[in-house]
């Protein structure tokens, strides 16, 4: 694939990550791989490719997966959920993931079929938390396992303490790395850091960023997700709704300061929502000074990671 922003390999300040999802329509395919090749060149430590609610996607998350171990340079990981599929079939998956090249995954549990808020029923004979498929996961192969974080617990917990038990769990049993989900303020993160920390786990809680590319849409998801949308974002968008393009340049902004304002406090690891597309993603890292990488860079940093 040709990375075509080729510059002197920068001193990289932090380590970041690219989320993708795979594409439904040959449109967004279009779409997806013209960002890859885009955001290749920011030399992420790895992308990693969404598996569809009720592992609905397992073919597209597959083949996206594969073409991208296959033709670029980009270590990838696999998100993989064990929602309504018993142990078998998540090892026939796994297996599938494995034969391409995935050495790497993001385990979860998935949410109920009927969607977000559903009371969740384990599959009887499947992996009843995502605790429970890292155990499997291990079991299986010897994978880089990544796990997700909720800084403002996940919506079923009935408290903190129930997700930092879940998260102890997932480590205990091999997870090497918290991805989180998104979040606006960064107090709410370090707060929820220190309670990681006291609770004894010590892997990167790597915070998850989402640069916002629509508000309204924004805060419908947040609010199935239990993510709180501070009313100050309101106050930064006001007025923006018929102007795309200073609204792209406030979201850049904010998610800049949010990136630059966790550096300040010691984070040196950002996993970015990127939606497949590219620009907002660039303006952000642009914001921050950021330098990208040539391709023989990123080839050497991956061999040598
Ligand atoms: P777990 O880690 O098993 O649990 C999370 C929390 O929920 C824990 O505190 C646990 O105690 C509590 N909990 C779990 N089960 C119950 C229960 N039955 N009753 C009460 N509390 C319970 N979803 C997808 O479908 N595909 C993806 O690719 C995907 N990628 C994601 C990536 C990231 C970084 C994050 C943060 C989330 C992602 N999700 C994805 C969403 C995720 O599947 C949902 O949030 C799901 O509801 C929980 O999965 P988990 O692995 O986080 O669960």
């Amino acid at each position: 694939m040709a990375l075509t922003h080729a510059t002197q390999a920068p001193e990289r300040p932090f380590k970041l990550s690219f989320e993708f999802f795979p594409p439904k329509s040959t449109d967004m395919e279009g779409q997806l791989w013209a960002t890859v090749d885009d955001l290749a060149s920011w030399g992420p430590e790895f992308v990693s490719v969404t598996y569809g609610a009720g592992g609905t996607t397992r073919e597209p998350t597959l083949e996206t997966v594969r073409r991208l171990i296959a033709t670029t340079p980009l270590a990838t990981a696999s998100h993989l959920t064990c929602v309504s599929a018993t142990r078998e079939e998540v090892a026939q998956v796994v297996e599938e993931f494995k034969a391409v090249g995935v050495r790497h995954f993001v385990a979860l549990r998935g949410d109920p079929p009927q969607g977000l808020g559903a009371a969740y029923e384990p599959h009887p004979g499947g992996f009843e938390n995502a605790a429970a498929l890292v155990k499997g996961l291990k079991d299986m192969g010897d994978f880089e396992i990544s796990v997700s974080a909720y800084p403002e617990k996940h919506p079923e917990s009935a408290d903190l303490s129930v997700d930092l038990d879940m998260l102890k769990r997932k480590v205990d049993n091999g997870a090497t790395r918290a991805l989180t989900q998104f979040f606006f303020d960064n107090d709410v993160y370090e707060r929820y850091l220190e309670a990681v920390h006291r609770a004894g786990i010590s892997i990167p809680i790597v915070p998850g960023i989402m640069p916002i590319l629509n508000l309204t849409q924004l805060k419908r998801f947040a609010g199935m997700c239990g993510a709180s949308v501070p009313s100050w974002l309101d106050e930064r968008f006001a007025g923006l709704d018929d102007q795309p393009a200073a609204r792209a340049e406030v979201a850049a902004k904010v998610a800049a300061e949010q990136i630059a304002d966790l550096m300040k406090r010691g984070v040196e690891e950002f996993h970015l929502y990127t939606m497949n597309r590219a620009p907002l993603v660039n303006a952000t890292l642009e914001n921050l000074g950021l330098g990208r990488v040539d391709e023989a860079t990123q080839k050497q940093n991956f061999a040598s990671a």
